[in-house]
């Protein structure tokens, strides 16, 4: 069956239409869905039985359960969700001062790889529908009964090998009469698919675009990254240039710092070099150690020093708070959960 959160306000509409339906009764579907976010089709009261019925029988409301919620000291929830085909993933809730934000999974497994990430290593699945990301951020509302106003794409997956559904998914969260959480309020993060980079250019979508960098030489960036082969760094960049030249956005460049490895004063220098005069921001991470992971955390010293140099030399570089790292909800160290495990 379908799942009805699969849809964009404007394909509702179309479905509607294909059932014999006028087009006005997706905006009262999505009006319960995403603001008084119902759970099942009868509590649509201002719809006839007879289309709550017809509804019922062609479509899912895709409810998640929740398998497992563990709370951080620091009020981080990492969410592991049954998505109901026997597979799950996890999702992870965060609270600023300017709100909270999501980080959603986009994908059941990965496929790019990185040496360095908790989602690697396990088998890739399948991609997860629009509805299926939109549900999680649907789930945590309504479990802790709250408003996300920031959503990431920095959960389980490449969100860019998801294309079409991260784009679809997008449009459903921007929507005024559902969600309404704006484009400026997302952000999604690639390894550095470059063609999927141009083309997100063309979108004409206000998000925020993350690049994993990580090194700043291919002979480094593919020992940490084996997306860098196929997409070796001047390509990167380039394609980041484009993206600012046709949208002005800034890009954030994450950087997550291993000891020994891509901290030093020379691999600062590396980045200096390589960002100078773009329009954009570093974002430091303090590496995660995953298990049997042959990268460690680097001192807070000399993350602090790099940081320093970054800004001392014209690069505006903050360093990630850490949070949820008692939960494993940390950055990279989400992974993909089988039910059956
Ligand atoms: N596939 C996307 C999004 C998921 S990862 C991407 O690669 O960007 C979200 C961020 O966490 C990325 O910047 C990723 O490189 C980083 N990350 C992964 N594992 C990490 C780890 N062990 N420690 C710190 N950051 C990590």
């Amino acid at each position: 069956m379908k799942n009805i959160k699969d849809y964009n306000l404007e394909e509702l509409k179309q479905e509607l239409v294909d059932l014999g339906e006028k087009p006005f009764r997706a905006e009262q579907i999505f009006k319960w869905l995403y603001q008084e976010k119902v759970k099942t089709f009868d509590e649509m009261t201002n719809i006839s039985l007879e289309l709550r019925e017809k509804l019922k029988q062609n479509y899912t409301m895709c409810n998640f359960n929740i398998l497992k919620k563990q709370v951080s000291k620091d009020g981080t929830i990492k969410y592991l969700f049954d998505v109901l085909d026997g597979n799950a993933i996890e999702t992870v809730l965060m609270s600023y001062h300017h709100g909270y934000s999501i980080c959603v999974s986009s994908q059941i497994g990965c496929k790019m790889g990185c040496k360095f990430c908790a989602s690697t290593g396990i088998n890739f699945i399948r991609n997860l529908t629009s509805g299926e990301i939109v549900e999680q951020i649907l789930a945590v509302e309504q479990d802790e009964n709250l408003r996300i106003s920031n959503v990431v794409f920095m959960g389980i997956g490449e969100p860019l090998d998801n294309y079409d559904n991260v784009i679809n998914t997008i449009h459903i969260l921007n929507n005024q009469k559902g969600l309404s959480i704006g484009a400026r309020h997302i952000s999604i993060s690639t390894s550095g698919l470059v063609p999927k980079i141009y083309k997100l250019a063309e979108e004409n979508i206000p998000c925020t675009l993350s690049i994993s960098l990580h090194a700043t030489t291919n002979e480094k960036r593919s020992k940490m990254m084996p997306v860098n082969d196929a997409y070796p760094i001047e390509e990167l960049i380039q394609s980041c240039k484009d993206y600012i030249a046709k949208t002005n956005r800034r890009i954030s460049f994450e950087y997550a710092l291993a000891k020994d490895n891509n901290d030093n004063l020379e691999d600062a220098k590396g980045l200096v070099k390589l960002l100078k005069g773009m329009l954009c921001h570093v974002n430091l991470i303090p590496i995660n150690k995953i298990e049997n992971g042959a990268y460690t955390k680097s001192s807070n010293e000399h993350i602090m020093k790099f940081r320093d140099y970054l800004n001392d030399n014209g690069i505006v570089a903050t360093i990630r708070r850490e949070l949820g790292s008692d939960i494993d909800a940390a950055c990279g160290q989400l992974r993909r959960k089988n039910l059956k495990q």
